[in-house]
């Protein structure tokens, strides 16, 4: 038997591939890719997520015909790698495998006609991310491939394949990776590379087939890198920043330019996305023209600034992406900021505009048109640190909202820099969930700290009026304090529930 031909970091990710000996004749296969019988080893993470076992033994790799693979990759190569928003909505910080699950078990009965576009919506999306669309019929891991903004997220589960066999079953535990681009482009990559080096001699129809992956290939590598970063917005609201691009530009001094993408150097694939690519990813696509010059120009008046050393010393960008309590995340953040700054003190609230001053963090407000967008936030090395808070966003409509916002946007300014330590990041319903999530949990703790909440608070007699009088004293919404009496366990449901009624009682 030959060796793996193996590409990539196996404590990254790396896929091993070889051809294998067939006993049944070519007729007897099947007609399409029946003649590329070979074996393939995915490693995540140290992790092998082909590994199975089957009758009693363990294999590290899955044996079946390897060209729908290749085929798959190359058809949605640029979805895999560039293409972050779902196709339906999502309110959890899941990884993408089991949103995606979710979503299509929660659509697939749907009987209206609305309800059946969305399934087809969810499907196409499913069969441009997961490695079971290469082929239905093969054996292969449940994974799926995402783009988060300047990473892949690689997520799998065990869950069975639809034909397996008695006694198969794969033993990785589900997991999820996110990696830096190249560390997943470039060995996928090699592996096309691979297919079109060592398939043989091949005749008639497979011969065919080969070619024609041949030219696939060949068009990828002549893609454009707008082609690229266009999958992962939304083609209306791509076409508007296009647009936009032009007619703001760069600041006239020339100091800072916004971003545009760095493309790998030998792999179509964007490694780094244009700063406000990757501002919009979190934007309804149906934002209108003067928001999205609005926000262009917020980007461009604040490139080519600089942060304070004080804020470059607290940022954090190893924290990463939320992947499965994004709202204990939150708190420990926020409680690890306050503790190391001293706050609250003996102060009766935290005065979050001071704190953004120290830091050197700029506050805006604006009224976009849009409602959605609550705040935005740019930082990173070439930017002066800003934030806006968007006056027409029903959040944002007295100080204590606001406050919130400003928050929640120190969160994102902290800790969810991409690995080039910059930010441009939209907050609202449309962002990723598990750092809105987490950015809503640093803003709760960050506001009302366990000190300052058992100073302020009488949790023993809470009634409507104290509970309104605290969160004045705290200078934040009722709502949110009563949330976060029960998100701490400082209440529990049934006083949480009481509150919440008597709050809404208009006498
Ligand atoms: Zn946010």
């Amino acid at each position: 038997m030959t060796a793996f031909t193996c590409i990539g970091d196996p404590a990254r990710f790396e896929i091993a591939v070889r051809w294998a000996d067939d006993p049944e004749p070519r007729d007897l296969r099947p007609a399409h890719g029946g003649w590329s019988t070979g074996d393939l080893r995915l490693t995540v993470a140290g992790q092998v997520l082909t590994r199975h076992q089957h009758d009693g033994r363990t294999y590290d790799y899955v044996r079946w015909y390897l060209f729908p693979i290749f085929e798959w990759l190359a058809t949605n190569w640029v979805a895999l790698l560039h293409e972050e928003r779902p196709a339906w909505r999502e309110n959890s910080a899941a990884p993408a495998v089991t949103a995606v699950f979710l979503a299509l078990r929660r659509l697939i009965d749907a009987e209206d006609r609305a309800g059946q576009a969305r399934y087809a919506d969810v499907q196409a999306w499913w069969r441009r991310h997961s490695l079971r669309a290469a082929d239905p019929s093969a054996l292969y891991p449940d994974i799926v491939f995402r783009r988060l903004g300047d990473d892949v997220e690689v997520s799998w589960t065990a869950r069975p394949p639809a034909y397996a066999p008695d006694g198969f079953r794969f033993v990785s535990a589900p997991g999820a990776a996110t990696l830096p681009i190249p560390d997943v482009a470039q060995p996928l990559w090699g592996a096309l590379q691979w297919v079109l080096s060592a398939a043989g001699n091949l005749s008639g129809e497979d011969q065919r087939s080969l070619v024609e992956l041949r030219s696939r290939i060949g068009s990828l590598s002549a893609l454009a890198t707008a082609r690229l970063e266009a999958a992962y917005l939304p083609a209306k609201l791509f076409d508007r920043i296009e647009k936009a691009r032009s007619r703001v530009g760069t600041p006239p001094d020339g100091s800072g330019s916004i971003g545009g993408s760095t493309r790998m150097a030998s792999v179509p694939a964007v490694e780094r996305l244009d700063d406000a690519v990757l501002m919009f990813g979190g934007v309804s696509p149906d934002i209108g023209v003067r928001d999205v010059q609005t926000l262009m120009r917020f980007l461009a008046a604040h490139a080519g600034g600089q942060e304070s050393p004080e804020l470059s010393a607290l940022v954090d960008s190893t924290v990463g992406a939320p992947l499965s309590a994004p709202y204990e995340e939150g708190y420990d953040l926020a409680e690890q900021f306050l503790e190391e700054r001293d706050l609250p003190g003996s102060a009766s609230a935290v005065d979050v505009r001071a704190l953004l001053a120290t830091l050197g963090i700029a506050v805006k407000e604006r009224s976009l048109r849009t409602s959605t967008i609550r705040g935005v936030a740019v930082a990173g090395p070439n930017y002066g640190p800003a934030i806006i808070v968007n006056r027409s966003s029903p959040y944002n409509q007295n100080e204590a909202g606001r406050r919130f916002t400003l928050a929640h946007e120190l969160c994102h300014i902290l800790f969810d820099r991409s690995r080039a330590r910059r930010i441009a990041h939209t907050s609202g319903p449309w962002a990723a969930p598990g750092v809105e999530k987490r950015a809503n949990a640093f803003a709760a703790m960050l506001l009302m700290p366990r000190d300052l909440v058992r100073r302020s608070v009488p949790l023993e007699k809470l009634t409507k009026d104290t509970v309104i009088a605290a969160a004045a004293t705290l200078d934040v919404g009722v709502s949110a304090l009563v949330e976060h009496l029960y998100n701490t366990c400082m209440i529990d449901e049934f006083k949480r529930d009481e509150l919440r009624i008597a709050l809404r009682d208009p006498s």
